[in-house]
């Protein structure tokens, strides 16, 4: 341990000294001649004047600052001036003896003896040296004048020599600080005070001269000079402990609390000339100790795994202005101590200081971690980890700084379809799942060096970077939505997610903003093509407005009855003749003119007016309705139902409601569902279309075949009839796939007595070529675009060829005209079909 190898070269130096002043002691005892009667009382006067000048009564009572603001070198002085050798060190080494026996400190004592002896003999030696030699009877033979004052200097110099060069490196070695360091330390007043224990030690000389027992008149004189002296170096001393104090405070203003408290630790030391401070942390679990010395930490960790501590204890509690209590500081002494008033308020001074340190350390670290916490926070999305869209947006300025360097780089927005259903309906732990998972796939698939993000709700956004080509772009893109093909279980559940993505590649002007905007396009060019993933083309760039509504135009779009509905007629394929209409929303928006679903539904759908929208095109549907029934044309409506809506609850009372207030039978309403997961998993779904269905209400599953799981949400929802999506229809005279779907659908659908009808029809063909696959019905602008109420029934009175009702020519004349159209056998004409299972 340092301490103890500190404690015994401290006691070695020690023994070296009292062993020199021994020695000293040894000789004056053999060469001391007997005291003459006359003598006694002058040697006693001597004595007791070395012991009050070196008194602690008038000692400054300053911790290691010690020995030189005494007259102690003066009244030794004038002994080595005035008496033999021998006897002038045996009237200090007895002086110093009583001055010191108080301390109790046999060490102590020792020392301070030792060295004024060995001192005394140095001035002794060098006052002989310098031609005074004290005669053994008192008679002074040494003329006042110059060679006096000389040998005074002289032996006042020898004696500093000593004093110093032991005071100092007991000082050095006790306290671990440099010998130079101590001996600095107020070395000019030690020096004036030097020089006036020379001239007292001449007035006190000039004195005796004539009378030696005016030596006894020198106890008042040593005492005043001391009291003159006293103040100044009190204040001098005072003012220096103030400064240490305010450096070492000033030192604890470090942001780190370790460093506050080694600090702390390291600096009370010395200050207070403890042998070491410990700081134990009360307000934390469990309470921290930090322990140490002048230079070196001894112990850091919990209180309660600390070494046992030794020697004597000072402490002070570390409280803050209310009082409340975090800790506390101690001083550690190997000795017992007391500390003066003004130490002790010292102390409470540091404490108070170190209280504040240590609170505005953990102040800064708690600021420091909230500042992180908060760049982490602005920056990621909580619930994914993601990217937000803020650093999404920053990080693509900065590939757009970089972009010389950096090559091509593009956007890809993706985002869910459908996804608020499963939110509404398996609550938000389970959306919160899903987009978990979606996020986790996106990251995996991503490459290294691209940016995944999260923009909000179901949308998510990558900057791919490093594109060696624009094209491979795309690659990148699909390779990231096939990666969310897998089903994704939540809650026992396999979900498919089904997302949409948009590219764009960064353009050559308009920033961050206008790459936004393309790959926000591309997206909903891709959603509305039904494709997963569309690349920005500038050519089909029509700045799509549905993405600009907001929230407020819509209900003032419900409000203001900007929502109208177009009816498309449906036709007997054979016959020409209209069976029913499909309702088809429209809005009519002051600013962007004629508005088509694709551009406004989804926007309708994520907003809160979706109920009121739904209201409007029921209510218009039923209106016309009643408007072509009253012309005589009972045509059947088709409705179309937004999945969102089947998962409020308050659907089917709505439809219900206004069946009823329109007095239009159940059965002339067709709801047509879109074909999505949710259709068939959800029991909220099956609750309302079960009531619908019950009512009477007719149901139609839109856009059949597209969808992944078509049979599975067949096999389970009550519908009434399928309508074969605009796709296939398209290519029914070109692919064998097509023709078969169309063709198993058409088989599905006999076997479960539901009824098909065609979408999209543009051409006779297309017509001829459903017909003969089984197909009856269709709509498509062959027959008719979608158009006003109005108009339709005028469409339908006018008729074709003379026939109301009907708008296009039969395929058969009307004699020959064959219900049930014809079937081809297996194996016959077009490729065999797949067999569907029922
Ligand atoms: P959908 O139900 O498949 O409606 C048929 C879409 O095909 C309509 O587009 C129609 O104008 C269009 N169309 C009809 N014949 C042809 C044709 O021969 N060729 C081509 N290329 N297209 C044809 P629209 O009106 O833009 O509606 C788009 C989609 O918006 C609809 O698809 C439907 O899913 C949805 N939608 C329309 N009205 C409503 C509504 O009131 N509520 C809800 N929830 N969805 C609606
Ligand atoms: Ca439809
Ligand atoms: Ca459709």
């Amino acid at each position: 341990m340092n301490d103890a190898k500190t404690d015994r070269q401290l006691r070695l130096y020690v023994g070296l000294v009292a062993f020199g002043g021994l020695c000293c002691l040894v000789w004056a005892a053999g060469a001391l001649t007997a005291v003459a009667p006359g003598q006694l009382l002058y040697v006693t006067a001597l004595t007791v004047i070395i012991a009050s000048a070196t008194s602690r009564l008038i000692e400054m009572r300053v911790r290691s600052d010690h020995h030189a603001f005494t007259s102690t070198s003066g009244s030794i002085l004038v002994a080595v001036a005035t008496v033999p050798l021998p006897l002038a060190l045996i009237c200090t080494a007895l002086g110093i003896l009583i001055a010191k026996a108080f301390l109790r400190d046999s060490l102590k004592i020792s020392f301070s003896v030792a060295k004024n002896v060995l001192a005394a003999g140095a001035a002794g030696a060098a006052a002989y040296l310098a031609g005074i030699r004290p005669p053994t009877t008192l008679t002074f033979a040494v003329e006042f004048g110059p060679r006096l004052v000389a040998a005074l200097v002289l032996a006042s110099l020898a004696y500093a020599v000593v004093d110093e060069l032991l005071s100092h490196t007991v000082v050095a070695l006790a306290t671990r600080t440099a010998w130079l360091q101590s001996f600095k330390r107020n070395w000019d007043v030690v020096a004036v005070v030097r020089l006036i224990n020379v001239a007292v030690a001449l007035l006190v000389l000039y004195v005796v001269k004539s009378e030696p027992l005016f030596i006894a008149a020198m106890v008042p004189a040593m005492l005043a000079l001391q009291f003159a002296t006293k103040n100044q170096i009190r204040q001098r001393v005072d003012q220096e402990a103030w400064q240490r104090l305010a450096a070492s405070t000033d030192q604890l203003n470090v942001t780190d609390l370790t460093g506050v408290l080694h600090a702390a630790v390291t600096r009370v030391p010395e200050l207070f000339s403890a042998d070491g401070a410990e700081i134990e942390l009360r307000d934390v679990s469990p309470p921290r100790l930090v322990r140490g010395s002048a230079n070196r930490i001894s112990y850091e960790g919990p209180a309660t795994e600390a070494p046992a501590r030794t020697g004597e204890v000072i402490e002070e509690d570390l409280r803050g202005p209310e009082n409340e209590r975090i800790g506390v500081l101690r001083l550690l002494f190997r000795k017992s101590v007391k500390l003066s008033d003004s130490e002790k308020y010292k102390l409470q001074t540091f404490a108070s200081s170190l209280y504040t340190a240590v609170q505005n350390a953990r102040a800064y670290t708690e600021l420091k971690r909230i500042n992180a916490e908060n760049a982490h926070a602005a920056a990621h999305d909580p619930l994914t980890g993601l990217a937000n869209r803020r650093e999404l947006l920053e990080q693509a300025r900065a590939r757009f700084a970089a972009r010389n360097t950096d090559g091509i780089f593009a956007l890809l927005l993706i985002d869910l379809n459908h996804f608020k259903e499963v939110n509404d309906t398996l609550g938000h732990t389970a959306g919160d799942d899903v987009l978990r998972e979606v996020a986790k796939r996106l990251e995996e698939a991503a490459a290294p060096g691209d940016l995944v993000a999260r923009l909000g709700g179901d949308e998510f956004a990558l900057l791919l970077t490093g594109l060696p080509t624009p094209a491979v772009a795309a690659h990148r893109a699909t390779a990231l939505l096939d990666s969310l093909e897998r089903p994704i279980e939540v809650e026992g559940m396999q979900l498919t997610v089904e997302a949409a993505g948009g590219i764009a590649l960064a353009p050559g002007s308009g920033g961050v903003q206008e790459l936004m905007r393309r790959a926000d396009v591309a997206m909903y060019q891709a959603k509305r093509g039904g494709q997963r993933t569309a690349t920005y083309a500038h050519a089909r760039d029509t700045a799509d407005v549905g993405r600009l509504m907001l929230g407020g135009e819509l209900s003032r779009a419900v409000a203001e009855h900007e929502f109208t509905v177009d009816f498309q007629p449906i036709v007997d394929l054979g016959s020409g003749e209209v069976t029913s209409a499909e309702a088809l929303a429209r809005w009519h928006h002051p600013q962007h003119g004629h508005l088509t679903p694709g551009q406004f539904l989804q926007t309708v759908e994520r907003s809160g007016q979706l109920p009121g929208f739904v209201d409007a095109v029921l209510e218009q549907a039923l209106t016309a309705y009643r408007m072509w029934l009253e012309a005589g044309f009972d045509l059947p409506v088709a409705v179309n139902v937004s999945p969102r809506s089947l998962l409020d609850e308050t659907f089917p009372a709505a439809v219900l409601t206004q069946l009823a207030r329109h007095a239009v039978p159940a059965d002339r309403l067709v709801l047509e569902l879109a074909e999505t997961l949710t259709l068939s998993q959800l029991e909220v779904v099956d609750r309302a279309l079960n009531e619908l269905r019950d009512a009477g209400v007719r149901l139609a599953l839109d856009d059949f075949g597209t969808g992944v799981s078509s049979l599975s949400v067949l096999s389970r929802l009550p519908v009434h009839q399928l309508k074969i999506d605009r796709g296939f229809v398209r290519a029914v005279e070109t692919s064998a796939e097509a023709a078969a779907v169309v063709r198993s659908t058409v088989d599905l659908a006999r076997s479960l007595h539901l009824t098909v009808v065609a979408e999209g029809v543009e051409s006779e063909p297309q017509r001829l070529a459903l017909w003969e696959l089984g197909c009856v019905a269709g709509q498509g602008h062959l027959f008719a675009r979608p158009m006003r109420s109005g108009r339709l029934l005028a469409t339908l009175q006018r008729g074709s060829a003379g026939r109301p009702g009907v708008l296009a020519g039969a395929l058969h004349p009307a004699g020959s005209v064959v219900r049930m159209p014809r079937r081809r056998t297996p194996g016959q004409g077009r490729s065999s079909l797949p067999h569907l299972p029922a």
